[in-house]
C-alpha cells in the first residue's frame, strides 16, 4: 500500500499490489500513448489526468489477479451440520470481456449444499469478486466460482448462474441493446434434476 493514494475512496476490504506505483506510472505511459493513437490531444485540460486515472482504474478493477478465491473461503469456514442448500442471489458482478476489454455486468446466483462446512456468506460474494476483476468470459468465471467453492468446502454440490449483458454486443458489432446471455455450471448434487429444479425454482423470479 506503499506510494499509492489510490485506496482512499475504494473498497477497504480488497489489498493492492504493493508494487502499485511503480506499474502505475508504467501504464500511464502506455495509456498516453493508446489516447494519442486514438486521436486525442493527450494535454488537453480535461484529458491531461486521463492516462492516469484510467491506470489506476484499471489496476482496480483487475486486482483479481492477486487474490486468492479458496483462501478467502477458508478464512471464514465453520463446521455445521446444516445439509440444506444455501443460496445467495443477485450478486452483483462487474467484469473486463477479454476479448475487446469492454465490461459485462449483470448478476450471479450462487448456491451449495454443504457437507459438515459452511462459509460466511459475504465470502462467496468476494469470490464472485475474484473472479470477476480480471480479463473474463462469462463461461469461465461461471465455471471458476463453481469450482473454487467446490474445492474450498468440499460440499455435496454447487450450482452458479451468471446472468449479464456486454458492452461489446451493445455498443459495437451487432448493437444488441436488450440481449443477456445466461450461464451456468453445476456439480455434485445439483447435476440431479430435482436439486438443480428447487435451485432454478428460489432464483428463477430474477432470471428474464
Ligand atoms: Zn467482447
Amino acid at each position: 500500500m506503499t506510494n499509492t493514494d489510490f485506496s482512499t475512496n475504494e473498497t477497504p476490504n480488497y489489498k493492492l499490489k504493493e508494487e502499485y506505483g511503480e506499474m502505475t506510472e508504467k501504464l500511464t505511459d502506455h495509456y498516453k500513448q493508446i489516447i494519442k493513437g486514438l486521436g486525442e490531444d493527450v494535454n488537453r485540460e480535461g484529458i491531461i489526468k486521463t492516462p492516469e486515472r484510467v491506470a489506476k482504474a484499471m489496476q482496480f478493477v483487475t486486482q483479481g489477479y492477486d487474490q486468492d478465491a479458496v483462501a478467502i473461503l477458508k478464512s471464514a469456514l465453520f463446521h455445521e451440520d446444516h445439509s440444506e442448500m444455501i443460496v445467495v442471489k443477485d450478486i452483483e458482478i462487474y467484469s473486463l470481456c477479454e476479448h475487446h476489454m469492454l465490461p459485462f455486468f449483470g448478476r450471479a446466483h450462487v448456491a451449495y449444499i454443504p457437507k459438515g462446512k459452511i462459509t460466511g456468506l459475504s465470502k462467496i460474494a468476494r469470490v464472485v469478486d475474484v473472479f470477476a476483476r480480471r480479463l473474463q468470459v462469462q463461461e469461465r468465471l461461471t465455471c471458476q466460482i463453481r469450482d473454487a467453492i467446490n474445492e474450498a468446502l468440499d460440499p455435496l454440490g454447487v450450482a452458479v448462474i451468471v446472468e449479464a449483458k456486454h458492452l461489446c454486443m451493445m455498443m459495437r458489432g451487432v448493437q444488441k441493446q436488450n440481449s443477456a446471455t445466461t450461464t451456468s455450471a453445476f456439480v455434485g448434487e445439483f447435476e440431479k434434476q430435482t436439486t438443480r429444479a428447487e435451485f432454478l425454482n428460489l432464483v428463477s423470479s430474477k432470471l428474464s
